[in-house]
């Protein structure tokens, strides 16, 4: 799985930067591939970007017992860190404007599907009955830098932390001079300053049926971040289920479409919305990018129709057949 991931990467990257002059650096973290293409780096920054990424999975990861995250989850209260917080507040504003369709409080939930386990499986629906009254974004208080959870509730960050992780790495390039950059954190993809000839960079859609790219659109700066249920998912008794939680249900959503990517100035964002755009459906994240304005969106359908905002219909080439684009 890691391997096909990697190849798909590989191939991602030619197709965004085969000209370019540096050759990106590759490691694993925040469960995924991570690759760094800094333009005209001697190593330094990315060494820096490796020391960032350790220190936000040490804070941010649910599987470590001994993160900031775990240890807010077992007491229900925490101090947490600047960027700590920082993320919450960003996820809490994102849940707030997606009515919990982006929920940061899905923890107790998302457990019993456990999909962060090596054995993923239906929970019983009296054990998701229990914890429904826990999965309320409502209920969560931060207070300044003071995070308070009522008994019982536990967030899961999965749906924007790699988001805020590219945001604080194209911080520290900028530290560090790096004007042209690609980053790629599983289907996260940050980009700046367009490539070093003067072109955008080119970034690919993925086929959520793990064929050719579906497209490809043209970037210079910004994040594009792709959320499906092909990305993380489990088979019992002949149904598939993902890990694209719909907080009315508890169950994966079931909105008809096959992946969502978003488009916007920074990755936190795009990372939550494709998320809940994900949850909402074709026509409600449609309507929902029309009225905020500040991100687009590609929407790909269960019955194989891209659905491309706007903004972004003049770089949108498509490249699948298998797919419908008018
Ligand atoms: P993404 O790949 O960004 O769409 O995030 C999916 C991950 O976010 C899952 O693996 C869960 O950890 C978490 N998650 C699942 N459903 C939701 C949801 N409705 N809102 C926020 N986070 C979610
Ligand atoms: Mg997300």
């Amino acid at each position: 799985m890691r391997r096909l991931f990697l190849l798909s990467l590989c191939l991602m990257l030619c197709l965004s930067g085969c000209k370019q002059k540096t050759e990106p650096v590759y490691f694993f973290a925040m469960d995924t591939v991570i690759s760094l293409q800094l333009e005209g780096d001697d190593g330094r920054a990315a060494d820096a970007c490796k020391v960032l990424i350790k220190e936000l999975e040490e804070q941010l990861s649910i599987t470590d017992e001994n993160s900031v995250l775990s240890a807010l989850n077992r007491t229900g209260q925490a101090v947490l860190s600047e960027e700590l917080t920082a993320l919450i507040r960003e996820g809490l504003a994102a849940s707030a404007e997606t009515d919990q369709a982006f929920c940061l409080s899905l923890r107790p939930a998302s457990k019993l599907w456990g999909f962060t386990d090596d054995t993923p499986h239906r929970p019983n629906d009296a054990d998701l009955t229990a914890v429904r009254p826990l999965i309320d974004d409502s209920k969560i208080i931060l207070n300044g830098n003071t995070l308070t959870l009522p008994v019982g509730a536990q967030l899961d960050l999965g749906g924007i932390a790699k988001g805020y992780a590219a945001d604080r790495l194209n911080e520290l390039l900028e530290e560090y001079g790096i004007a042209h950059a690609l980053l790629s954190l599983g289907g996260n993809i940050q980009v700046r300053g367009g490539r070093t000839d003067g072109a955008p960079w080119r970034i690919g859609i993925a086929d959520p049926d793990g064929g050719e790219y579906v497209g490809s659109i043209s970037l210079n700066d910004g994040a594009v971040v792709t959320s499906g249920g092909y990305e993380r998912n489990f088979t019992e008794d002949h149904v598939v289920y993902h890990h694209i939680i719909d907080r009315t249900t508890l169950y994966p959503a079931d909105s008809g479409l096959k992946s969502v990517t978003v488009v916007s100035e920074r990755g936190a964002r795009a990372d939550a919305l494709s998320t809940a755009l994900f949850v909402m459906g074709e026509e409600q994240a449609l309507a929902f990018c029309r009225a905020k304005g500040d991100f687009e969106c590609i929407l790909i359908t269960e019955d194989n129709r891209v659905v491309v905002s706007d903004g972004l219909k003049e770089t949108f080439t498509l490249y699948n057949t298998q797919y419908h684009y008018e």
